[in-house]
């Protein structure tokens, strides 16, 4: 990164991050069935396998047929790990690991008002639930109470690597900075830029004012976290009816120089569209040519929602590789409405999925999901769908939960699979077997009576599981959450 004459790091952290970043104590070794996506429409089963992650929490061996003795007498001794070194840990039959989910869309800060939306719709809603509450978190102890819940719920639910947004303020931006890594989530994390359109008491007051804060709170996470290895952070124009046209041009200068990613919204209800073309009546003909101006569609921009994005907006994305961030709760929730996956996966554009908290009233990507499938079903049902071929699979929304968001934030290489040199960032999913009553398991919603096949359990599990199935989630092969 060239100089961008950032600010030294000021902030105080009021979380010690002194352990975060710590490798595992122990090398890990992990038994029992695998699953991960293998292409959009596959998912690749890998039972009786063992995948070993070295203490960096990186997988080293990804080994099938691999049963507990055979690991001790061959495995082990092929990595030279002593057993007195390694940690195993065995799925339970019916028990399977999956990839951590990837929220490529959410904002911290709004989690206290998950379900509170009433009616509205985004410019209303904006107005009377978003804006207060984002203010109210200048207030340190109340942020530190919502991101520590924030983070806390989202590990529990599987999600393993969150695109935040926070809020415009710098000391509380930081502080879920901090979080993120004590608690051991990997996170992009986002200070809200924007100068208009908000209350007065929740506006940056200028574009320099908008430009510095957000450095400030840029060298507070390389400062923390200087590889970025679990935390990343993100330039964060709210969308472009919040932001002015010079705070826009320098937000896209500064994205140049730092070569770090952006997120922002577009084109998620047709009145902010509206807004957008009356704002900007110079900038471009769409709200896509609106933020192309400004240097803000990267090949590492994250747009959410994308709702009613013209075909040739779509190609613009598409011609600048930015990605998409797919939030269907949202869109449903407060009446944005239907985005077209498939047409934009058919374009090769790349899809993640987004609760977008709380536009969307829940923390979970797994409900994301179940919500894409649904989404995508009415699209089949309006006149003019190309019908069976907009409904997207089971095995294609975990896709777009793991190895679509790992692309959408970047992070393709890293996480999303069970390859060699890959990071371990990884749930144990259980469902309830209905035979074993009194094995002292929580009983979830998911009921396995023991003749569906593998491909049936996954897709109950999507429609009707949620956080008790849920057993455990590590992070760089760090356990960060186990349920009990
Ligand atoms: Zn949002």
């Amino acid at each position: 990164m060239g100089d961008i004459g950032l600010p030294t790091a000021t902030a105080q952290s009021v979380v010690s991050s002194s352990t975060a970043i710590q490798p595992p104590a122990k090398n890990k070794l992990f038994l029992g069935t695998f699953i991960h996506s293998k292409t959009l429409a596959k998912l690749e089963f890998l039972h009786n396998a063992a995948v070993a992650v070295n203490k960096l929490g990186t997988i080293v061996a990804v080994s099938p047929d691999t049963d507990f003795a055979k690991a001790q007498n061959s495995l082990l001794p092929q990595l030279k790990w002593a057993s007195d070194d390694t940690e195993i840990t065995a799925a339970k039959p019916g028990q399977f690991f999956f990839p951590g989910f990837i929220d490529t869309h959410l904002h911290a800060s709004q989690y206290p008002n998950v379900g509170l939306f009433g009616n509205s719709t985004l410019l209303d809603w904006l107005n009377t639930y978003t804006f207060p509450l984002e203010a109210s978190l200048s207030d340190i102890p109340k942020a530190q109470k919502v991101y520590s819940r924030v983070i806390r719920k989202t590990l529990s639910h599987g999600t393993t690597t969150a695109a935040y947004y926070a809020t415009i303020d710098v000391p509380a931006t930081n502080l879920l900075a901090d979080l993120c890594l004590s608690l051991g989530q990997r996170a992009l994390i986002g200070r809200v830029c924007m100068d208009q359109l908000g209350p007065t008491y929740y506006l940056d007051e200028s574009p320099a004012e908008s430009i510095t804060k957000t450095k400030e709170c840029i060298q507070h996470v390389l400062a923390k976290d200087p590889k970025m290895e679990l935390i990343t952070p993100i330039i964060t124009p709210r969308f472009a009816p919040a932001c002015s046209a010079p705070l826009m041009k320098e937000l896209g200068q500064l994205a140049r120089e730092t070569d770090l990613p952006v997120q922002t919204h577009i084109s998620e209800n047709k009145n902010e569209i509206a807004l957008v073309a009356s704002l900007f009546p110079d900038a471009g003909k769409s709200y896509a040519e609106v933020y192309d101006t400004f240097g803000l569609l990267t090949d590492k921009t994250i747009l959410a929602h994308a709702v009613h994005l013209t075909e040739k907006e779509a190609d613009l994305v598409k011609k600048r590789k930015s990605k998409v961030s797919h939030c269907p709760c949202s869109n449903s929730a407060i009446t944005s409405g239907a985005a077209r996956v498939r047409w934009l996966l058919d374009k090769g554009i790349e899809v993640g999925l987004g609760t977008d908290m709380s536009g969307g009233y829940s923390p979970s990507v797994l409900e994301a999901a179940r919500h894409a499938v649904l989404v995508s079903r009415h699209i089949c049902m309006d006149e003019g769908s190309s019908e069976e071929r907009d409904k997207l699979s089971v095995e294609e929304v975990l896709h777009l939960a793991t190895r679509g968001g790992a692309k959408v934030v970047g992070m393709e290489d890293k996480i999303g699979g069970w390859e060699v040199g890959k990071e371990w960032d990884a749930q144990l999913v259980g469902l309830h077997e209905v035979d074993s009553e009194d094995d002292g398991d929580e009983e979830g919603n998911v009921d396995v009576f023991g003749w569906e096949s593998w491909e049936e359990k996954v897709a109950k599990w999507v429609y009707n599981g949620d956080d008790r199935n849920t057993k455990k989630v590590w992070v760089r092969g760090r356990l960060v959450h186990e349920r009990r």
